[in-house]
C-alpha cells in the first residue's frame, strides 16, 4: 500500500511518545532485485518500509523503469506500508520532478547548493526548503529537510566537510520552513568509511532537537553498519576494501531511543549484493545466468535488511501507520 512517509514516520514518534521506540528504515533502491529483496524483508518481519531514491538512482534507472517497479511493489503488497522517497533533491526542479512522478515524500537538501557539494547559508536553505514545503503539501506530500552538513561523499552528495547540527537553529529552521521531517548532522558521514576510531555520534544533539522539536520527524543519513563479514566475504573473493567502518546496531539503537525516527541504509545494500555476487561467481565458475548471480544477490540483500528491521524495532509494526495517502495529507496539510 503506498503511503506518504509522514504516515509511516508518525508510527514511530507515536511508539516513541508511548515509551516504545522504534525506527523506520529506508533503503535505497536502483533496480528490480533491490526492491525485491526490500518486501521480502518487510514481508517477512511485517515491517512499513521508506524507500528511496537518489538523483543517481533514477539517472541510471531511467526514473520511469524505477517508478513503475516500485509501483509494482505496493500492488504486490498490499499489507505493507510503503513511501516512495526522493534522497537528496537538490533543487525546486528536482522535487517538482520527482512529485509529478508519484513521489509520497521528498527530500530537499537545501544544506547544500544545487551542484550537491558546496554548503549553502541558513538563509538560503530556508528560502528552497520554504518554496519545497508549499509546492509539496499542496500534494499531499511529506518533506525532510537537511540542516548542517554530514562528511563523506555519497553519489556525488556530499562537501567532504562536516558541519554538526545546532539544536536552536533546527528549531529556527523547522518553524521557519513547515518541513515534517529533519536531517540532523550527528557525526556519521556517507560511504563505507565513516570513521577512523571507535564510531562516536552526538547523542545529546539528538536530544535536544528531539526536545525542541516534539512534532518534528528526526532523521540519521549515512548510517549503514558497514558489517564486518561482508567486507570480508568481498575481500576473500577478490575485492578489496580496506579500512572500511560503519555505525553498530548498538550504536543506531542508543540513537532511536534518544529520539531518531528514520534510519538512512544505502552502503549496506550495496556491500549485501556485492558480497553475494563476488562468491557466487567464485563458487560458480561456469554459471553466466545473470538470474543466477541476480537471485544470490537479492538473496543477500533481504537478509541483511531483515537483520536492519529487526535491529531498528520496526518489525511487526505494519498496522500501526495510518492510512494517509496523497489525498488524506492534502486535505490535512489545507486544515481540513
Ligand atoms: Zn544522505
Amino acid at each position: 500500500m503506498l503511503v506518504t512517509s509522514k504516515a509511516i514516520l508518525e508510527a514511530s514518534m507515536q511508539a516513541y511518545k508511548a515509551g516504545k521506540p522504534f525506527a523506520i528504515g529506508a533503503y535505497n533502491v536502483n533496480n528490480m532485485e533491490q526492491m525485491q529483496a526490500i518486501m521480502k524483508a518487510a514481508r517477512e518481519t511485517q515491517s512499513p518500509v521508506i524507500v528511496q531514491m537518489s538523483r543517481g538512482a533514477l539517472k541510471y534507472a531511467e526514473d520511469k523503469y524505477l517508478r513503475n517497479i516500485i509501483l509494482a511493489a505496493a500492488e504486490l503488497n498490499p499489507e505493507i506500508p510503503l513511501a516512495m522517497h526522493l534522497d537528496h533533491g537538490n533543487s525546486f526542479e528536482t522535487v517538482k520532478k520527482a512529485i509529478d512522478l508519484g513521489f509520497t515524500s521528498v527530500m530537499i537538501d537545501g544544506s547544500l547548493m544545487e551542484d550537491s557539494k558546496t554548503p549553502s547559508t541558513f538563509e538560503y536553505n530556508v528560502k528552497i526548503t520554504s518554496e519545497v514545503v508549499k509546492y509539496a503539501h499542496d500534494h499531499g506530500v511529506t518533506v525532510e529537510g537537511e540542516l548542517g552538513t554530514l562528511g563523506g561523499i555519497e553519489d556525488g552528495v556530499g562537501s567532504g566537510k562536516e558541519h554538526l547540527t545546532n539544536p536552536e537553529e533546527a528549531a529556527e529552521f523547522v518553524a521557519k520552513t513547515g518541513v515534517d521531517a529533519l536531517a540532523i548532522s550527528i557525526g556519521t558521514s556517507h560511504g563505507a568509511h565513516k570513521f577512523k576510531g571507535e564510531a562516536k555520534i552526538a547523542y545529546n544533539i539528538i536530544e535536544e532537537c528531539r526536545k525542541l522539536l516534539p512534532n518534528t520527524y528526526l532523521v540519521a543519513h549515512g548510517s549503514s553498519s558497514v558489517p564486518k563479514e561482508l567486507i570480508d566475504i568481498i575481500n576473500q573473493y577478490g575485492g578489496q576494501l580496506e579500512h572500511a567502518a560503519g555505525v553498530p546496531f548498538d550504536v543506531l539503537q542508543k540513537a532511536i531511543t534518544c529520539g531518531i525516527n528514520k534510519i538512512n541504509v544505502d552502503t549496506d545494500l550495496r556491500l549485501a549484493a556485492t558480497a553475494a555476487t563476488r562468491k557466487f561467481l567464485a563458487e560458480n565458475p561456469t554459471k553466466f545466468d545473470q538470474r543466477d548471480y541476480g537471485a544470490a544477490a537479492r538473496e543477500g540483500i533481504a537478509n541483511e535488511i531483515i537483520a536492519h528491521m529487526k535491529a531498528f524495532g520496526t518489525a511487526g509494526h505494519t498496522t500501526d501507520v495510518p492510512n494517509w495517502g496523497l489525498d488524506e495529507m492534502k486535505a490535512k496539510y489545507q486544515g481540513k
